[in-house]
């Protein structure tokens, strides 16, 4: 079936016949007419010539449609042979074939036709290639964003969802299709899409997604402008604000930790320094007593802003610390030695055992020596009498080990993970009659990241605790 080469046809032969028949009338009328004169001059038999005539004129119009029925057949095929190749050629390339064109060496009107079909072809594969690498721009783009976006249709149903944004949710790679409500079960993000949903303006929320370690996303959400108005779809932009909020849980925790440690020595110096004053009769052991205690609580208040200045100083991106080469061996030996004495008063077996020789490393001698010696300092603190504390120092392929060990209190699994958070005490009454800050920990931590370092503690309750401290040869750049 072909509708258009049947309508040439039917136009070339109805035309043909209507011209003919036309022709073929007029020449009847004329010979009739001849005819009839020449009857009434009594010249011929009238009735008769006007039958042969029409017998005639009958034959010629049948063979006048026999030969318009073959030129309509012969104009109609070859319609059909020059229209054809460019009908598959456009069949083709409305098939999406973008590299089909049509042969356009005639110089007609269809080769000029092909040739405007071929222009169309060639803009349209250039269209496509211009949008396929913007989609490939997008792509790349929504997948390096650090933010979680997703499009959410009408149905609710996830149209797209970027490579942020399945981490953020753990959704599968082949999220997209699926409603949202199965990939976030959250009820406040849902709820949050809702209102994005009847409201005209951007919305913004922060949604605590856990609890306990306070997983929190920033979420924006707005509707997305459809000129045409039959869907709303939603746009959803998330931010992962976790790392923000811990801090500011640790910023919180920390001030009113510090005024809790500062509180304490500072109404006992404030309760006695008083005392003092409202009772100037107080016999003289008693004022030393009191006098002792004001200087022991001083000194602890001392001992807390020094630890606490050093962590801020640690804090704040490196404080300005000097690396140079510097002898292990050395500063292990200064910190033994500096503790050498106060081990021996508590009866503790303080020893030192190394085989590093005189191998240097890139580090910050104040700091290094400050760990090494928060480390000795802590062992004999949980060490009773009669206890050995032991200061190893070792060479490996990646640096240096330096391990400290003790045969003390240890330390319950369960604090174990805790210990080196600031102010964080395994057994606080123990720490606080030792003159412990609950810091030490927390700066020795610092101080070894500072140097690209690890710390790492070994312990067993009623059995002893070992620390091992590991620091590279030089710090990452
Ligand atoms: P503190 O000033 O209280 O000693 P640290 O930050 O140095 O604070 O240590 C944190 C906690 O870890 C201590 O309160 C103590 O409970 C525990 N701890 C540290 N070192 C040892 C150790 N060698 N043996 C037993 N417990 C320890």
């Amino acid at each position: 079936m072909n509708p258009f080469r049947d309508r040439i046809f039917t136009a070339v032969f109805a035309g043909s016949a209507i011209a003919s028949t036309i022709a073929v009338s007029i020449i009847g009328w004329v010979a009739i007419h001849n005819i009839e004169e020449a009857g009434v001059k009594q010249q011929i038999d009238v009735h008769a010539a006007v039958v042969q005539i029409y017998i005639a004129l009958v034959a010629i119009c049948g063979i006048a449609l026999v030969f318009c029925y073959i030129v309509a057949l012969f104009a109609a095929g070859r319609f059909r042979r020059d229209a054809d190749p460019i009908l598959r050629a456009a069949q083709t390339m409305a098939a999406g074939d973008a590299h089909a064109r049509i042969d356009v060496s005639r110089d007609d009107e269809f080769g000029k036709m092909a040739e405007w079909m071929n222009a169309l072809a060639d803009r349209r594969a250039s269209l496509l290639r211009e949008a396929e690498s913007q989609q490939n721009e997008v792509r790349t783009i929504l997948d390096h964003a650090s933010e979680g976006i997703i499009v959410i249709g009408e149905s609710g149903r996830i149209l797209l969802m970027n490579g942020a944004a399945r981490l953020m949710f753990h959704a599968p790679p082949d999220a997209t299709g699926r409603l949202f409500v199965e990939v976030s079960r959250n009820a406040k993000i849902q709820e949050f899409v809702e209102r994005v949903r009847d409201s005209f303006e951007s919305l913004q929320a922060d949604i605590v997604i856990d609890e306990e370690d306070l997983t929190t996303f920033r979420f924006r959400g707005s509707r997305i402008p459809d000129p045409g108005g039959r869907e709303v779809r939603i746009l959803l932009i998330a931010g992962d604000i976790s790392d923000l909020r811990r801090l500011e849980r640790m910023r919180i925790d920390f001030v009113a930790n510090a005024s809790h440690e500062i509180k304490t020595p500072l109404s006992a110096i404030l309760g006695y320094a008083e005392t003092l004053q409202d009772d100037p009769d107080l016999d003289a052991e008693t004022r030393g007593k009191f006098l002792e205690t004001i200087a022991r609580n001083s000194r602890r208040l001392e001992e807390l802003v020094r630890d606490m200045l050093h962590l801020a100083r640690l804090d704040s991106a490196g404080g300005a610390f000097q690396f140079d080469s510097v002898s292990v061996v050395e500063v292990c030996e200064s910190a033994f030695e500096a503790h050498r004495e106060p081990a021996k008063k508590k009866g503790i077996d303080l020893s030192m055992s190394e085989t590093l020789g005189d191998l240097k490393i890139i580090a910050e001698r104040e700091l290094l020596y400050q760990s090494i010696s928060n480390l000795i300092s802590n062992a004999i603190k949980y060490t009773p009498s009669g206890g050995k504390v032991t200061l190893e120092a070792s060479a490996g392929a990646a640096g240096v080990q330096i391990i400290v060990k003790d045969t003390g209190t240890g330390i319950a699994p369960e604090h174990l993970a805790r210990i080196f958070e600031r102010f964080y005490r395994a057994d606080p009454a123990r720490s606080r009659e030792a003159g412990g800050t609950g810091l030490g920990l927390a700066i020795v931590k610092h101080a070894v990241l500072l140097h690209g370092g690890k710390i790492d503690v070994e312990s067993e309750p009623g059995v002893g605790s070992r620390f091992r401290v590991s620091i590279p040869f030089e710090p990452p750049k």
